[in-house]
């Protein structure tokens, strides 16, 4: 398969490159060149096939030569095999709708989904490559713990991890910071989630820096996390399709990672009828696709901390798609949001989101309320995230098939749920040490160059 920029069509890479770089050199999104669409019957023949049967089946086309479908099947089996469920998800029916449970990897959380295969993707490379590279990654709090538990130990390899200082649960913190392997070296930044996320963006633009460390990424923009993340789209789909009734996803949303790799599945051919953006009070998406205004405003910190984020990386894809494949246009596009901090989307384009997505808000208080009836109705306990997208189908009416994806396990967010069901949400068995563990850790102040001098004097 053939890649391409966002923001320059003419250029082509292979998947090892967007693998890499993560980022196009001209701060676009790397995209397919062309997507193949699965026919009806090719969609049907998968039905049968295991998760990981299906994940092989799914990504192989998307990775070329970058390795053989053997070794791929051998990565897909080992990547998987750390997951606590034998068929890594699980859909659990709630009510009149289905929860996708996408939380039972090491990191309790859907971002290992995808990291898990990523981590034995760069050491595959590596051996093949003999380089050394540094990871360096910002997250709200599950990305990181997702990416260490996938590169701890690893050969080749150091992994950076920037945090917003005091703006992650204990227990996400605990996810990433008690490990004590050499090559995992976590950073708290005195400043919020967009401030770790800039200082990642300001390193790799300065190719001086990023080369000299061998700088790469692993945030929800690379190709591969989404590639991997549309699996799970398919494989949720041969469980309730017996019905014939449309099938809608509601996904938790910050980044638009994820539920663009729903978009995704449905371009492959996936009978997906709606896409609902599940948002919390940080409703940049919301409003840009209900009024048409993508407008920049400050970060809330809430109790869905890994949705608290204004700018979505991923929406460039979608724009790329709005602008019919223009990447002149899409540039204007990215240059009005960095620049005004404000894009305004034309009625055409909102009229074609439509056939795909819609969106939804839920305030905290709101959050609260649907932990707590779910509780009560059904005697699950729904993480905050999770929540959001099980509230947005009562806002939305949708009739159909309606799938929620679970994105974190409850326990991740014990004070979340403690202030709505007075509950104490436990560890899984298998995690419960994690709370004695000493963590280890650096504070830095929100200043490149000192992020920049500290990473250099570690490796
Ligand atoms: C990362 C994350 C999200 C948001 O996913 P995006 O791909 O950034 O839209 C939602 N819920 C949880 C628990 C997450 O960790």
């Amino acid at each position: 398969m053939e890649y391409i920029s966002t923001r320059n069509s003419s250029k082509i890479f292979n998947f090892k490159e967007v693998f890499i770089k993560g980022l196009a050199e001209d701060g676009g999104l790397f995209i397919p060149k062309r997507l193949n669409k699965y026919t009806k019957a090719e969609i049907d023949s998968f039905k049968k096939l295991s998760y990981q049967d299906l994940a092989k089946k799914i990504i192989c086309p998307f990775i070329g030569d970058f390795m053989s479908e053997n070794d791929l099947s051998k990565i897909i089996d080992k990547s998987y095999s750390v997951f606590r469920e034998k068929n890594v998800v699980k859909l659990v029916k709630v009510g009149d709708r289905s929860v996708l449970e996408l939380f039972h990897g090491p990191t309790l959380a859907f971002k290992d989904v995808a990291m898990q295969l990523l981590g034995n993707f760069y050491e595959y490379y590596l051996n093949n490559e003999n380089e050394k590279i540094n990871i360096v990654v910002a997250t709200s709090g599950d990305t990181g713990a997702a990416a260490i538990d996938a590169i701890k130990g690893k050969k080749n390899v150091n992994i950076f991890v920037l945090h917003p200082h005091n703006r992650v649960s204990p227990v996400q913190r605990k996810l990433m910071t008690i490990g004590k392997d050499a090559n995992v070296f976590n950073i708290a930044i005195e400043g919020n989630f967009d401030d770790c996320q800039n200082l990642v963006k300001l390193m790799f633009a300065d190719k001086i820096f990023s080369n000299e460390i061998k700088m790469s990424g692993v945030n929800s923009i690379n190709w591969a996390r989404i590639i991997a993340q549309s699996v799970y789209y398919f494989y949720s789909y041969y469980l309730v399709e017996g019905d014939k009734r449309p099938i809608n996803f509601s996904v938790p949303t910050g980044n638009f990672g994820d539920i663009y790799a729903g978009y995704l599945a449905k371009k492959m051919g996936l009978p997906i009828d709606k896409l609902i953006v599940a948002t919390n009070q940080n409703d940049i998406l919301h409003r840009a696709i209900s009024n048409g205004n993508y407008e920049v405003e400050k970060v809330t910190e809430t109790i869905s901390p890994s949705m608290d984020i204004q700018i979505a990386s991923n929406f460039e894809r979608l724009i790329y798609d709005l602008t019919d494949e223009n990447d002149e246009k899409t540039i204007i596009a990215m240059q009005d949001i960095k620049e005004k901090g404000d894009y305004k989307i034309d009625q055409k384009k909102l009229d074609k989101i439509k056939l795909n997505f819609l969106s939804s808000r839920m305030s905290e208080e709101e959050v609260l309320k649907t932990i707590k009836s779910v509780y009560e109705k059904f005697d699950i306990v729904l993480d905050p995230h999770s929540a959001i997208g099980y509230g947005a189908f009562d806002k939305v009416n949708l009739s159909g098939n309606n799938i929620v994806l679970a994105t974190a396990h409850p326990c991740k967010f014990p004070e979340a749920i403690k202030n709505s069901i007075n509950l104490k949400a436990d560890l899984p068995d298998e995690l419960m040490f994690i709370m004695d563990e000493k963590e280890k850790y650096d504070i830095i102040d929100n200043n490149v160059d000192k992020v920049k001098q500290h990473i250099k004097e570690r490796i």
